[in-house]
């Protein structure tokens, strides 16, 4: 635990009770960040422990008490669309106050960056989750996009994916189509740009409609730069329902043949006629696992969000409206009393709200148990930050995790509850220096109560934030004290 002693510290914590990230047994002692980094880590059962950190809490420029709270080190959102918010919203409020100091943006085949070309006038379902009106993908190329955030970074840090639909938008003449062979060296030079620039990999969501007509072959060659950079693959399979081991079978070809580890996002199985086959998915995930390297994130609840549908709709128990441009006044109400006030049939209804989003339940409670218990597991909000009435896992995720599924259900110990927001997920994206509170490590740090750590969202009052974080600090900034974000400039964008 202990290592050479520095002799002053920028900011020494006190009386904390250390969850290092790495699944180890918790344990009682103090910190010590210098700069941007943690200095020292010491355990009070250690022979000189007392002695050691009397000199240190007198050459340290600022002494926190913990309190006997939870220190762990800061959580890594595996999985966001927080592309645009970490530059319109910089102080990262939804994220900071649920003790994220770290998210990956540009999941699901949608990134802000490049479009190359005007989308003033519509866009494309499912890009218009980034931005409606299309004025935030002005971003040229991917250079561009990582200069903004270094110009003006945000209170956390950022891992940033390229995504699959943006590249197709902007280069593919007929979306329902394959891409042709000209397209497809269109976007790996748009590929290499990315990786060059800082992108840690590639996004893909073969599930959506400007994607679906993608074969695996075009994805393979798109994504082929890939190995070269070191870049992950992050894929929204193509189907979670009924098709979900031929959506694996084709996630693990495409990953296997550009030869780079795969991540699926939001592992989940949906549909109300595929409740109870969870295990099946991760068996089949593990029988490939010998094979090449394949993780997956989750987030914890039975209910999904993304635009409004009809083909959603009717795999769903209950649908809510999350934002409508044509009828804003609906975000927050169910589907099903929109059609009856409007005297209208779902389909009709859906046509009116759109372009809109949705929440849909769609998920059995005992599958989502399934894989967030699972080992490997690493946490991921899919938060949706511009919508209305956002599903309630953009503000509370992470507490969610920590309090409901970790303390109150008694799922797995809160050392294998941060471990799935912190180490595994630095390891899983290659995010070096981060995820574990050790001495060289950057001080990524969340402080927070166990006791009432929890989320405040819910589907009825989706924006109300979680309690239990006391403190957050990114790069040995604090970020968030007593509730509040302090919008300090303290992200980095992390590159591989
Ligand atoms: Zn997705």
């Amino acid at each position: 635990m202990t290592d050479a002693l520095p002799s002053s510290a920028d900011l020494l914590i006190l009386n904390a009770s250390i969850i290092d990230g790495t699944g180890a047994p918790r344990f009682n002692g103090a910190l010590a960040v210098t700069l941007d980094k943690i200095s020292g880590v010491f355990d009070e059962k250690q022979p000189d422990f007392n002695l050691v950190v009397d000199q240190l809490s007198h050459y340290s420029k600022v002494v926190y008490d913990a309190q006997g709270q939870i220190l762990s080190p800061g959580f890594i959102d595996a999985h966001t669309h927080d592309d645009r918010l970490l530059l319109s919203h910089p102080q990262m409020t939804p994220k900071v106050s649920q003790g994220v100091t770290t998210v990956v943006a540009g999941n699901c085949g949608i990134s802000l960056a490049p479009m190359g070309k005007k989308l003033q006038e519509s866009v494309t379902p499912p890009l218009n989750l980034l931005d409606e009106s299309g004025e935030w993908f002005r971003f040229q190329n991917f250079a561009s996009y990582v200069q903004a955030l270094r110009e003006h970074p945000p209170s956390i840090n950022c891992a940033l994916l390229l995504g699959h639909t943006t590249l197709r938008v902007a280069h593919v003449h007929d979306l329902s189509f394959p891409a042709t062979p000209s397209e497809v060296s269109l976007m790996q030079e748009r590929v290499v740009e990315a990786l060059e620039a800082g992108a840690i990999g590639l996004s893909t969501g073969l599930f959506y409609e400007p994607a679906f007509g993608a074969s695996s072959q075009e994805v393979i060659e798109v994504a082929r730069p890939l190995a070269k950079y070191k870049g992950l693959y992050c894929t929204h399979m193509r189907d979670e329902g009924d098709g979900i081991l031929e959506g694996l079978d084709e996630s693990f070809l495409i990953a296997k043949e550009v030869n780079v580890p795969l991540i699926i996002s939001h592992l989940k199985v949906v549909g109300m006629n595929n409740y109870g086959k969870s295990s099946t998915a991760l068996s089949h995930i593990k029988a490939r696992q010998k094979h090449q390297e394949i993780c997956f994130d989750c987030y914890p609840y039975p209910a999904s969000s993304t635009i409004l549908s009809m083909d959603r709709a009717v795999t769903a128990s209950r649908v809510i409206v999350t934002w409508s441009k044509t009828m804003p006044q609906m975000a927050g109400q169910d589907l099903s009393q929109i059609a009856a006030k409007l005297r209208l049939s779902i389909q009709e209804t859906i046509d009116q709200l759109h372009p809109a989003g949705a929440i849909y339940f769609r998920m059995d409670e005992g599958d989502v148990q399934n894989i967030l218990s699972h080992p490997d597991v690493m946490i991921g909000s899919d938060g949706l930050p511009h919508d209305e009435f956002p599903h309630p896992r953009l503000w509370g995720t992470f507490t969610k995790v920590l309090g409901h599924y970790s303390r109150d259900l008694g799922l797995f110990p809160l050392e294998s509850a941060i471990r799935k927001m912190t180490s595994s997920t630095a390891k899983n994206f290659r995010l070096e220096g981060r995820g574990e509170l050790r001495v060289g490590h950057f001080a990524d740090l969340t402080l927070f109560d166990p006791v009432i750590v929890n989320a405040q969202s819910s589907y009825e009052s989706p924006l109300v934030p979680s309690c239990g974080i006391l403190a957050v600090w990114v790069n040995g900034v604090m970020v968030f004290e007593g509730g509040v974000a302090t919008h300090k400039p303290a992200g980095r964008v992390l590159t591989h």
